[in-house]
């Protein structure tokens, strides 16, 4: 009887698992090894995925056969041909990890673009406000001017008709004093004819 204590084999976090063991196992290809209940559950997983087979044991059970020279050989065939798979699994790997690589890239580039555009639109924006600041301004302005005007317009009117009237009196004041001067000029003769009928009248020395 093997007095042994198994313990699981399984790499786990860059050492081995070390928890007791709960079964033998024994790949397909020959690799065999003691697993916890925990690792048996994954080495099922694993072998399902793999499409291999893997077969568990009692670990106080008898040894399971050695295989022979042919299986072996068989065997050693089937982990060349794994070996090809996992390295193909690799290459795939990589290639999609440079593809996503490529596709952060272009993210990052896509959102330094949208952060330009949307600095661009902020200070269109900001434009946009400002010369809507100005037009209204600016017809704040002619509105005044407009009023300014009007009010000039009305003055300089009054000041027509101002001056219309000034205009008139003053026609109005040189008739009156042309009648006047005639006027005079009548009164001037009517006191030289007078002048003359007295020195007439006069007794002569
Ligand atoms: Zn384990």
């Amino acid at each position: 009887m093997d007095q042994t204590i198994h313990l699981c084999g399984h790499s786990a976090g860059g050492g081995t698992c070390g928890k007791p063991a709960v079964a033998n196992f024994m790949w397909a290809w020959g690799e065999r090894g003691a697993c916890c209940a925990e690792h048996q559950t994954a080495l099922n997983q694993l072998a399902s995925n793999l499409k291999r087979n893997i077969t568990f044991m009692a670990l106080d059970g008898p040894t399971p056969p050695t295989i022979g020279r042919d299986e072996r050989t068989r065997l050693q065939a089937e982990i060349l041909v794994l070996r090809e798979e996992a390295q193909e699994a690799k290459d795939r790997g990589l290639s999609l990890y440079k593809a996503n690589a490529e596709l952060a890239e272009q993210a990052r580039l896509a959102a330094i673009r949208e952060r330009e555009l949307r600095a661009q639109v902020k200070d269109a924006l900001a434009e946009k406000a400002s010369a809507e600041e100005k037009a209204a301004e600016a017809a704040r302005e002619a509105a005044r001017c407009s009023f300014e005007m009007q009010k000039l317009h009305r003055l300089s009117t009054a000041a027509n008709a101002g001056a219309d009237d000034s205009r008139s009196r003053l026609a109005e004041a040189e008739s009156k004093l042309e009648l006047a001067r005639v006027a005079l000029e009548k009164t001037d003769k009517e006191k030289q004819a007078l002048e003359a009928e007295l020195a007439k009248l006069r007794p002569h020395k």
